[in-house]
């Protein structure tokens, strides 16, 4: 696009000393909390509204030795929270860079891509359709270009721009081309002033997260109840308020699920992450828990399961087919100058679209020394390409001769309806295009006419009196990762489905390549002829959809999720938006999709790799089993603490918690949730089974059965080993020192089978320890000894220190608990293939 005496723009070392000086182009608005507000947070957390109630009870019952160490315990609790929320904050922080806007600018004479953020005052600025303005700025150059500037004024209508107007940041480029030399960035731009931001990672409701309120809200109730309930017996029993309330707050401490929705924001933060790290973006991280559930994943060929990398592959004129593949330089025959000479000229000067790259490449090298190159001549109109009408055509000037050239090419029934054809021969070109496309090649046929340069121009393509000259044939192979990733798509269930603006053979003979289902080829003119019954059993069945238009792609994702699939779709233009959007995940791509793509998808590919969308969806999958493990681990774990605080009040024995035993415990329970489920690795066949279904709850009555069984067991040995000693006339301190070495033992026990899943056997229990969870394992019962067998520490937890051997026994039943967890889990997970594993 630039002329010859094209304006450069700002040299790197300018532009850097700008930025120093000026500041990024940013609007200042940082989500990133700050430690305070992070602190303020955690201090209105009722986990720890509660110890401080509990250290206020100790001081009023003059116990400030007991209040010190609970304070303790506060400040650790604080510390740990703020350190996970800071690692849930840095993740959606990266992200959020990550997508932040991107800027096409031109250096030192060079188109360079940079973030958003280092755009600086003149800088030029190119912008294509698609793109969000990075900056306020004055046209330069515009070729068509018109703006959306609902942003900002609320208008929802595109304003046509010419070179002199003004353009804002923020605002999107709907057509055509421009550069702009920017004036103001940052909170001086016209979006700066009004103060809006542009919505990046986004974090809303989903049917997941609602689940997770509304079980939180239903285990608080019950919570609740049971402290009441305690209170209650207790004072009623044993006659003392303060120790009764107390009592109920070491209950609540221990029971109150607040850990549940933390949990699943970090399982959801610490994924998006990890999927960034393969490439691939979040930008709302409900997809995280929605990739899990995909059923069909639809794609579009070019580009996304092709390279998008085109080269001219064959030419034909009249019966004449010449495979250019293998032609030397040069070698290119008279005959089919022509053809090609035609194809250039329906071309951009300096094309982006590859099929055009291609014949410019090709031109140079065949065409070079021939009269067939026009470098001189002046483009004066332009005839875009439609849906309605898949031909573009380009009038050129040629200084003061007496007639223009006009050059069309598009898909070879358009074009062929533009030369008015007779029916036979338009039959004969529609041999030879599906016998090009029957070999994968994209096929464009192309026409010329003349105009004479007088006269005005017309206001259709269909106006000029164009004489067909020929067809190209352009291959554009398959990306090398696609067909494995589909077989991989497959295996998992997955129903891929490629929608196509391309011909209806072409896209046929790449599903064959990709394994898609290619039986049955459904076009964009048969669907729009379909009665709402015809296209339901067109979605269920066919895999292929051709010569769609935009619109259509948004039919067909909501007819597929009439069927009640579960739909990813993938798309790049400023059309796919809305299908995008519509999905239940959208994913653009990162590279050549359009800003306003990007912005309406749920995932970004960064590199355009068809394969990461698999990765992603196994990412989901694993952390919806992660998740769910965690679940089942965090309600076992409160079975026993339910029991312990419940049954010696109710038996009349000595109490064996109090706050501090809680707060040991959550230091167990938060790492080892947050920590170990979440760095799970994943069941070796997580991709070989369906996708869970829509409506499969978080947790099934199986799995909570198998919850609260194993939570069950813990209570029975722990409380049992209690009543025993306390019967044997052991020492109350001594009675409670074992019990708690148990329960906590058992705690641990629990991280083993929880996470490892369904395919377990003995041996994949130790094979399968990850290192983060034997540190927590490791850590765990490093601490459990020193409270129970140090003295000291031993005796603000009012225990009696163990003997090594008494010590031994305890923690030996807790961990033995693993068998009994194991029985239960092989009761929960029916071995058949289809029904393994979270
Ligand atoms: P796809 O779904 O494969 O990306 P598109 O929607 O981009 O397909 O294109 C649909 C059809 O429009 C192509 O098969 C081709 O016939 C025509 N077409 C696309 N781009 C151009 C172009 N630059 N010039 C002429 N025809 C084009
Ligand atoms: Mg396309």
């Amino acid at each position: 696009m630039p002329p010859s005496d094209a304006p450069t723009g700002l040299d790197a070392a300018t532009a850097a000393q700008r930025l120093r000086a000026e500041g990024p182009n940013d609007l200042g608005t940082s989500q990133r909390r700050t430690l305070r507000a992070m602190a303020w947070d955690v201090v209105r957390e009722p986990m720890f509204l509660l110890l401080l109630g509990a250290g206020g009870i100790y001081l009023a019952m003059g116990d400030a030795h007991e209040a010190l160490i609970l304070l303790g315990f506060v400040v650790v609790i604080m510390a740990i929270t703020v350190l996970q929320e800071r690692r849930t904050d840095n993740a959606l922080t990266a992200l959020r860079d990550l997508s932040s806007p991107r800027a096409l600018v031109l250096r030192g004479g060079a188109p360079v891509r940079i973030a958003g953020r280092e755009v600086v005052r003149e800088d030029l600025l190119l912008l294509a359709e698609g793109d969000r303005i990075a900056a306020d700025g004055t046209l330069v150059q515009a070729h068509e270009l018109a703006t959306n500037e609902s942003m900002l004024t609320g208008e929802s209508e595109p304003v046509a721009k010419q070179p002199g107007q003004a353009v804002f940041a923020g605002t999107l480029v709907v057509s055509g081309q421009g550069l702009v030399r920017v004036s103001a960035v940052g909170r001086r731009t016209e979006l700066g002033r009004i103060g809006q931001s542009l919505d990046t990672v986004a974090l809303q409701a989903s049917p997941l997260r609602e689940e997770m309120a509304r079980l939180t809200r239903r285990l608080v109730f019950v919570g609740l109840a049971l402290c009441a309930l305690l209170v209650v017996l207790f004072w009623a029993l044993r006659g003392d308020a303060l120790q009764a309330v107390l009592a109920g707050i070491t209950l609540a401490m221990g029971i109150l699920p607040q850990e549940l929705p933390v949990i699943m924001i970090v399982f959801l933060a610490l994924a998006a992450r990890r999927l960034a790290a393969q490439q691939v973006l979040t930008r709302r991280l409900n997809a995280v828990e929605t990739l899990g559930q995909t059923s069909v994943l639809c794609v579009d060929k070019t580009g996304t399961l092709t390279q998008n990398r085109m080269a001219v592959a064959a030419l034909c004129i009249a019966e004449h087919e010449l495979d250019t593949q293998a032609l030397a330089a040069d070698s290119l025959p008279e005959a089919f100058h022509e053809l090609l000479e035609y194809a250039v000229l329906a071309s951009e000067i300096d094309p982006h679209d590859p099929m055009e790259q291609a014949f410019h490449r090709m031109a140079a090298e065949h065409l070079r020394d021939t009269e067939h190159l026009h470098p001189e001549w002046l483009l004066a109109r332009e005839y875009e390409l439609s849906p309605q009408l898949l031909a573009m055509s380009h009038l050129w000037r040629d200084g003061g001769a007496a007639e223009d050239t006009v050059a069309a090419k598009g898909a070879p029934e358009a074009v062929a309806d533009l030369c008015h054809l007779p029916a036979a021969e338009h039959a004969a070109v529609s041999a030879q295009a599906a016998r090009l496309a029957d070999r994968g090649l994209r096929v464009l046929g192309v026409a010329k006419a003349r105009h004479p340069s007088g006269q005005e121009w017309p206001g259709l393509q269909h106006d000029f009196a164009f004489e067909w000259l020929g067809l190209v044939g352009l291959a554009d192979p398959l990306r090398p990762e696609v067909p494995e990733a589909i077989a991989q798509c497959h295996q998992a269930g997955i129903r891929v489905v490629m929608i196509t603006g391309d011909h209806p053979r072409t896209a046929r003979a790449i599903a064959a390549q990709a394994g898609i289902a290619h039986e049955r080829v459904v076009t964009g003119d048969a669907m729009a002829a379909m009665p709402p019954a015809a296209l339901a059993d067109a979605v269920r069945q066919v895999s292929v959809f051709a010569r769609i238009k935009p619109h259509q792609k948004l039919a067909l994702v909501e007819a597929l999720q009439a069927q009640g699939e579960v739909v990813a779709m993938t798309g790049d233009g400023v059309n796919d938006a809305p299908a995008l959007k519509a999905a239940h995940i959208g994913i653009a791509m990162g590279q050549r999709g359009t800003d306003v793509a990007r912005e309406a998808a749920a995932l970004v590919l960064l590199h355009d790799n068809f394969a990461a969308i698999v990765q992603a969806v196994h990412r989901g999958r694993q952390t919806f089993a992660n998740l769910r493990q965690a679940m089942i681990y965090t309600l076992a774990v409160h079975v026993p603490i339910i029991g312990l605080a419940l049954l010696p009040v109710l038996f009349g024995w000595p109490l064996v918690l109090a706050p501090l035993h809680i707060a040991f415990l959550e230091l167990v329970i938060d790492p080892a949730c947050s920590i170990v489920f979440e760095a799970e690795g994943a069941a070796a066949n997580l991709m070989q089974r369906p996708p869970r279904r829509a409506d499969e709850p978080l947790l099934p009555g199986r799995l909570l059965g198998l919850s609260l069984l194993q939570g069950c067991a813990v209570t029975a040995a722990v409380v049992g080993l209690y009543a025993a000693l306390l019967g044997r006339g052991e020492p109350p301190g001594l009675a409670s020192a074992a019990a708690f070495a148990v329960l906590v033992a058992g705690n641990a026990a629990l991280i083993l089978p929880s996470r490892s899943g369904a395919a377990s056997g003995w041996r994949s229990l130790w094979q399968g320890l990850t290192p983060v969870s034997l540190w927590v394992l490791g850590g765990t019962l490093a601490a459990l000894t020193a409270i129970t067998t140090v003295p000291w520490l031993a005796g603000a937890f009012k225990f009696l220190p163990l003997s090594p051997a008494q010590w031994l026994g305890a923690v030996g039943t807790g961990l033995a608990l693993v068998t009994v967890f194991e029985a239960a889990k092989r009761w929960a997970w029916p071995r058949t293939p289809a029904d393994q594993a979270p």
